[in-house]
């Protein structure tokens, strides 16, 4: 494994780190979701990413990778960098979802209890949310940290403007922003218009989710809808109609490019990514242990030449 700076920070994260938004559920069957996690951490993969909402149901994944610290990692919490994130629809009532202190500072409480753990390394706001002020959001993100709950805060899903402001807040207040969390894949480029200068100029890292387009940018959708696919799945986020006729045949084709190559199309939307030096690390989900080791081989095969990235290029816009 590699590991990159995040941003100007002294912390260093895995080029692969490992989220647990889907197969970690309670759902989902644990003894494979465990072995994923093991074989991931033996690998050089040592950062884990959560959030209170995780599942289905919401909590479940935090609760199973809590059993997991307990059985499996009980001496290692120093070797392994946990996120987790509130901001999206946690409880009822008005204090389980958006960006209050009130819901801030309670679903971390609630996401170390379900953990087994003192404190997380990184708590992220999840989402903007345009009904707080962003001063509330900022100063409880702050308080979190003093209080040693966390020891660094990263912001998910913010605009490049929303960002930049909240940043600004942050800084004054001594608690710098470490990390963003963005979606971005070979299908989803929104981060190049300004989010990663953005960050570049302040030294903050960014984590790359759904790098594979929850699995879209991988052989699973080449040949049909598998049954025990995310989109196949009825809990899964990616939908059947998500698998669009013209996404399939783009699909397809980047497909050719990467067997070129001599990679998988997974391993290529990853490297893709990394060749970037503004990305940190690349946040993947898997499904079962042989995912995880074609995704780690990536790291095989990371220079791309000029060709082929005008190749991929065109085939993007
Ligand atoms: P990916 O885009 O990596 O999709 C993962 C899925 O792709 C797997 O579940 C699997 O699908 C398929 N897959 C993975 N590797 C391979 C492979 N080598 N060959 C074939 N199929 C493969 O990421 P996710 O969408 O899962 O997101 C990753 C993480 O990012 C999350 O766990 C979470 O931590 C974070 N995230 C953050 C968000 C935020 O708002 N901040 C939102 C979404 C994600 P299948 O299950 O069909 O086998």
């Amino acid at each position: 494994m590699s590991f990159n700076h995040c941003g100007r920070s002294g912390l260093k994260l895995p080029a692969i780190s490992l989220g647990l938004w889907h197969n970690f559920g309670g759902v989902d069957p644990y003894e494979t979701g465990r072995r994923i996690v093991r074989r991931a951490f033996d690998a050089g993969i040592t950062h884990f990413d959560l959030a209170n909402n995780y599942g289905p149901p919401g909590g479940s994944a935090e609760i199973n990778f809590g059993r997991m610290l307990a059985t499996d990692f009980k001496s290692l919490r120093d070797e392994m960098i946990i996120s987790t994130k509130a901001g999206y629809y946690m409880w009822p009532g008005p204090y389980g979802d958006g960006g209050s202190r009130k819901y801030l500072i309670s679903s971390l409480d609630k996401s170390l209890q379900r953990m087994g753990l003192d404190y997380v390394d990184i708590f992220y706001h999840h989402r903007f949310d345009q009904d707080t002020p962003l001063e509330e959001t900022m100063m409880a993100l702050d308080h979190i940290v003093r209080q040693g709950k966390a020891l660094y805060v990263g912001l998910s899903n913010y605009s490049a403007e929303q960002t930049e402001e909240a940043v600004a807040i942050l800084r004054k207040l001594g608690t710098p922003c470490l990390i963003h969390q963005p979606r971005y894949s070979m299908l989803d480029r929104h981060v190049e218009e300004s989010l990663l200068d953005v960050l570049d100029k302040h030294g903050i890292g960014c984590i790359a989710y759904s790098p594979l387009a929850q699995g879209m940018l991988t052989d699973r959708y080449l040949k049909g809808i598998p049954e025990d696919s995310r989109a196949g799945k009825s809990t899964g986020f990616l939908k059947k109609e998500d698998i669009k006729p013209d996404i399939l045949q783009r699909i397809l084709k980047l497909n050719d490019v990467a067997r070129e190559r001599g990679q998988s199309l997974a391993q290529m939307a990853i490297v893709w990514l990394l060749k970037d030096p503004r990305v940190t690390s690349v946040l993947v989900g898997a499904s079962s242990i042989q995912q995880l080791e074609n995704n780690l081989q990536a790291l095989d095969h990371k220079h791309f030449e000029q060709a082929e990235l005008d190749k991929i290029n065109q085939l993007l816009n």
